[in-house]
């Protein structure tokens, strides 16, 4: 008989890393998880903003069984019919004429910042390697990539640091007109700021980065990872502003699942990609390609993305209506499904702590910092789970307030 691992040989054999919750899922099936004990839970979660089909769709699930009766990987050294139609689909359904595939939002972040360096070197020499990004940022765990994102305790313990990096205020044009000058050679930023908060940019602030970039013939870079494919309730969060970037990474929600990245890009910029500059082995993957090209047709339909909206209302009224009964939230914030809600002074750093009161009432939440309860639920979720889940979050959140007031007067 073999051996059913408990949540205890996460600590015996698995790398500390990470702190995951008690409750080991073990099957999915829509916007539902279960445990090993068969308690069922509501997924608000999404695999942090992954899951954008929920769990097991037969839509993935179709494509990825086709496929892998038909060919998984055969590498770079050749190119694939999926890869290639996925690489079609991005580009006719956005500003960008080139597709790079690879496997990771950070990975396809890594990209963009090696090819915008390289881009820099070749039509403006080596002096224009600055690279601009915002406090708060969150670009991925590559060496280069959390040193471009803006939070130390990422790059930090690590030896020296890549260089050539400068950070500013997010939502504050002023501090980005402070660094900015001729050896600029991008500025990287999230169009809604997703680990750091869920805090969406102004849109004067998008085309104001725009337009600092063209004066200075620096490139933008849209970090699309978190808020693309549906996420926003357009395929792509820039499409919602109005801001055309020069590079934009695509990652999470793309897979609904399966790990697959992208960079996207135009003819001009790619050209600095030149045969043998970049690589990945598993890059545009046929097993990976077939599943994103299923999920970004499944999305990118007005159905699926009005449902977007339409769902972000629906969960803006329930946590509002949470909010005025128990008054923990100082603000709901977000766009389409993705969505957060920052605790008040008197919770302050709390967020956390309603992760496993929920898990015990039955639902699936996450926080974005630990003073900012997220949720990235599934784009199709029905309205019924959700109706279930807010009635779960709210006797969690009633247990944190009892809690909070035993606290006080003990
Ligand atoms: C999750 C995330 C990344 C990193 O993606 P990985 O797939 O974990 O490498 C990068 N940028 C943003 C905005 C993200 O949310």
């Amino acid at each position: 008989m073999s051996h059913t691992p408990s949540r205890q040989d996460f600590d015996h054999y698995m790398a500390p890393n990470y702190a995951p919750q008690q409750v080991v899922p073990v099957r999915g099936e829509g916007s539902w998880l279960w445990d090993q004990e068969g308690k069922a839970y509501i997924d608000f979660a999404g695999g942090i903003a992954v899951n954008a089909l929920g769990h097991c769709h037969p839509v993935l699930v179709e494509a990825l069984k086709a496929q892998a009766d038909t060919l998984w990987h055969v590498s770079n050294v050749f190119t694939n019919e999926p890869a290639m139609k996925l690489a079609k689909a991005l580009v006719e359904r956005t500003f960008a004429d080139k597709v790079f595939l690879c496997s990771s939002g950070g990975e396809a972040n890594e990209a963009a910042l090696k090819l915008a360096r390289r881009y820099a070197v070749e039509h403006h020499g080596e002096h224009k390697d600055k690279i601009i990004s915002f406090y708060h940022s969150f670009h991925g765990r590559t060496f280069f990539t959390v040193s471009v994102g803006g939070q130390p305790k990422y790059s930090q313990g690590f030896g020296p640091v890549p260089g050539g990096i400068l950070h500013a205020e997010f939502n504050d044009l002023e501090s980005v007109r402070k660094l900015i000058g001729d050896d600029t050679c991008a500025i990287m930023v999230e169009p809604m700021q997703g680990e750091g908060g869920i805090v969406p940019a102004d849109p004067a602030f998008l085309h104001g980065l725009r337009e600092l970039c063209d004066d200075h013939q620096a490139l933008l870079i849209f970090d699309e990872v978190q808020t693309g494919v549906g996420r926003s309730g357009e395929l792509y969060a820039y499409q919602n502003y109005g801001v055309t970037p020069d590079i934009l990474t695509s990652a999470k929600s793309l897979g609904g699942g399966f790990p697959i990245g992208a960079m996207l890009t135009t003819d001009a910029i790619a050209t600095s990609l030149a045969v043998g500059t970049h690589g990945s082995t598993y890059g545009g993957n046929a097993l990976a390609s077939a599943v994103a090209l299923a999920a970004v047709e499944f999305i990118d339909t007005p159905k699926v993305l009005e449902g977007v909206k339409k769902r972000h209302a629906l969960f803006r009224e329930h946590l509002e209506a949470i909010n005025r009964k128990h008054g923990v939230f100082k603000e709901i914030r977000g766009m389409g499904l993705l969505l957060g809600a920052q605790m008040t002074a008197e919770y302050e750093g709390r967020a956390k702590d309603i992760l496993p009161l929920a898990i015990e009432e039955g639902l699936m939440a996450l926080i974005a910092g630990p003073n900012v309860l997220r949720m990235a639920p599934s784009l199709v979720i029905p309205e019924a789970d959700i109706h279930a889940g807010m009635a779960r979050l709210e006797r969690a959140i009633a247990r944190l307030v009892a809690q909070e007031s035993r606290t006080a007067e003990g």
